[in-house]
């Protein structure tokens, strides 16, 4: 028998964005069949309808993924954004790895250096170290720059695919005021 090497958990944080979630579960499925990974997706959704948190939402998916299987890696995911290469592989990263480089509303560029946020992938033992993500981030953003200061606290650094195929479209929805408190 085959076996992949590792376990992947996609963590996907989510409210109330079903035709999101559809359409991101008949592309995704297909891909990582392909990609022959061993991966079990976890949906993590906030009840009623108070400040989005996504960092705790992925925090809490996290803990509770490991209670289910003894998962290597784990990919947090927005939901909206679609893979469009095979190549972007969906398994362990070595350093944490941030997956969404090439997004076409971005025009297919990195907006900024230290980006971490969209799709990313890190290991077991990294989440560890970084302690996760801060669940103090309530609104739209900031968490995801949050980690990536912890990720260079701890000299770890941000890895990626090129852009040539970390390069993802993103589903249409209306944009979010980022929050004052970021
Ligand atoms: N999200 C959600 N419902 C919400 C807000 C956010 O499900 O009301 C999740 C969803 O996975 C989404 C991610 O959090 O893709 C990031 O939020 P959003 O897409 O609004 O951020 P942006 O695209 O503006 O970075
Ligand atoms: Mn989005």
């Amino acid at each position: 028998m085959c076996r992949a090497l590792h376990k992947i958990a996609i963590i996907i944080p989510f409210r109330s964005r079903e035709e999101h979630l559809l359409l991101f579960l008949q592309h995704m499925h297909p891909l990582l069949r392909r990609q022959q990974i061993d991966y079990t997706i976890f949906v993590v959704e906030q009840e009623g309808n108070g400040t989005f948190n996504k960092a705790t939402l992925m925090n809490a998916a996290y803990k509770e993924a490991l209670n289910f299987n003894n998962f290597h890696c784990f990919i947090f995911h927005d939901v909206d954004l679609l893979p469009e290469d095979d190549r972007n592989l969906y398994n362990c990263p070595e350093q944490p790895r941030h997956m969404s480089v090439a997004i076409d509303v971005f025009k297919y560029r990195l907006p900024y250096e230290d980006i971490f946020g969209g799709v990313c992938a890190i290991s077991k033992e990294h989440f560890e170290l970084l302690n996760g993500f801060s669940n103090s981030f309530w609104g739209w953003g900031g968490e995801d720059d949050d980690m990536a200061n912890r990720i260079r606290y701890h000299k770890l650094y941000i890895s990626r695919y090129p852009f040539t195929i970390a390069k993802y479209t993103m589903l249409t929805h209306k944009k979010s005021r980022p929050s004052p408190h970021r």
